[in-house]
């Protein structure tokens, strides 16, 4: 588990890297507000629920099934962004998690600190 790579799908997607995600889209806490992830992966669910209450169970139950997916990317993104930001406040590289790694002394991975 040391070693494992704190990236997700998201991330890859994104380009972004691992603890540098912006606040609007992923706070570092919940006294941040929400970020623009958690409202998308909320939103099919409130579309669940709007669609069951207006059209009956079909629409809502497939809107409802969109639901995991979203959540689970979201989970994804934030834990690997929790990863980065402990990687860099202890001075690791945030991709292979080797100690020592700075702004002046890249890792041998590749990636920027
Ligand atoms: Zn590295």
């Amino acid at each position: 588990m040391a070693n494992k790579s704190p990236t997700s799908p998201l991330h890859r997607l994104l380009k972004i890297q691992p603890g540098l995600a912006p606040k609007w889209l992923s706070p570092r806490n919940s006294c941040e507000g929400f970020g623009l992830l958690d409202v998308l992966a909320a939103t099919p669910l409130l579309a669940a629920i709007a669609l069951g209450r207006r059209h009956g169970w079909g629409p809502g139950l497939l809107a409802a099934a969109l639901y995991l997916p979203m959540a689970w990317l979201s989970e994804r993104f934030n834990s690997a962004e929790r990863w980065g930001r402990a990687r860099r406040r202890r001075g690791e590289c945030p991709s292979c998690g080797r100690a020592g790694i700075g702004a002046e002394t890249p890792c041998e991975c590749g990636q920027a600190a």
